[in-house]
């Protein structure tokens, strides 16, 4: 079984061919990224009118250079599945319609996958992990806690009340001075940085409530950085390393909380495992935040490659041959339109029908 996947929910313009063979571990034939970071730092984050433009100018090569690394022609794949949602709907348009029409022309079958699944699945194609797990997704768009039970069957433990992390990181790059997108950058000044320099807040810190706050976080930061001017390299450093030890802290209390609760769920689970995607996980504090905490919970902590944990569409095409061998192909996708907002919890497994 072979799966083009097509990826254009955000500012990534992605194809990639995943194939699966009897009794094999899965394979990325071909894992083809462009990233519109050049076109959007000017303006310090994505502009969704350039982003889909760009994606129109740029989805039919990378298709073509996907096809062509992994040595497969369109013949030779079985379905085409493309992110639906969520996203920006520019975006999302390019890839679901181009994927339409590639699958109405070959007369492969359509898949309409949720990119939020993507992520959720992407440690069963690299470390050929088991139901149950635990999630825990932070990239620009997304910070959530993710219970995944199986192929269609998750629930949303915890997500955000204000900010993503990505964004956190980005805006406190922005009014440091710090070039777009932020978290490297926020990271890199943090090594030379101070971390007990200043006392942030740990939003949400204890409390009973799952979810994730960052705006107070962002908050604390402006007035650190508006009190103190001009700004030395120094201080932009102790700034940056006191956010990211914040960030690490309030993240660590409410993935602790999860882990509790996983345990109390599935006390048989005899290797409960946590995954992280989303391009926050490259944070090598908060990674190793996260493998402290797993290791004095019991917990296998999952970690794919980093260019499997931001957005990609090895991970859609992936998504796309779980949905096939679980029987959980939509038989409508070719009438699914594409939804900016789509909650993981909701994509529910489709009643089977007739097919088409
Ligand atoms: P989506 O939310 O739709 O999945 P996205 O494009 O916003 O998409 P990713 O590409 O997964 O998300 O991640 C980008 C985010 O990750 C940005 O906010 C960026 O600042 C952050 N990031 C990348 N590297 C680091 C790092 N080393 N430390 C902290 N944050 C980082
Ligand atoms: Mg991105
Ligand atoms: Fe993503």
């Amino acid at each position: 079984i072979r799966v083009l996947g097509i990826e254009t929910s955000c500012d990534e313009t992605a194809a990639s061919v995943v194939g699966l063979r009897e009794g094999a571990a899965p394979e990325i034939l071909s894992n083809v990224v462009l990233s519109q970071i050049e076109e959007h730092a000017a303006f310090g984050g994505v502009v969704p009118e350039i982003a889909a433009r760009a994606h129109v100018e740029a989805l039919d090569g990378i298709i073509e250079a996907a096809l062509a690394d992994a040595d497969t022609r369109l013949a030779d794949v079985d379905a085409v599945a493309a992110t639906a949602g969520p996203g920006l709907v520019g975006g999302l348009i390019v890839g679901l319609m181009t994927a339409k029409a590639i699958a109405a022309a070959s007369g492969k079958q359509l898949l309409a996958i949720n990119h939020l699944e993507g992520h959720a699945l992407t440690a069963r194609l690299t470390d050929g992990l088991s139901f149950p797990y635990l999630l825990l997704l932070v990239s620009g768009g997304h910070t959530q806690i993710v219970l995944v039970r199986g192929v269609g069957d998750y629930q949303r433990w915890a997500t955000t009340i204000d900010d993503a992390l990505g964004e956190a990181f980005d805006k406190t790059a922005k009014m440091l001075g710090l070039a777009y997108p932020g978290g490297p950058n926020v990271e890199k000044a943090a090594a030379k940085g101070d971390p007990a320099r200043f006392a942030f807040p740990r939003p949400m810190k204890g409390e009973s409530r799952p979810d994730f706050s960052f705006s107070g976080l962002k908050t604390a930061v402006r007035q650190a950085a508006t009190s103190i001017a001009p700004l030395s390299d120094q201080d932009v450093a102790d700034i940056c390393a006191s956010f990211q030890s914040a960030v690490a802290d309030a993240l660590g209390d409410r993935v602790a909380r999860a882990l509790v609760r996983f345990r109390e769920d599935y006390p048989d689970s005899e290797a409960p495992a946590l995954v992280v995607a989303g391009g926050v996980a490259a944070n090598r504090k908060i990674r190793s935040t996260l493998e402290e905490l797993c290791a004095s919970h019991g917990f296998r902590f999952v970690a794919p490659p980093h260019a499997l944990c931001t957005d990609n569409a090895a991970m859609i095409a992936w998504a796309g041959i779980e949905r096939l061998q679980a029987g959980l192909a939509d038989p409508d996708a070719m009438d699914f339109v594409p939804r900016s907002r789509w909650p993981l919890d909701s994509v529910s497994a489709p009643v089977v029908g007739s097919g088409r």
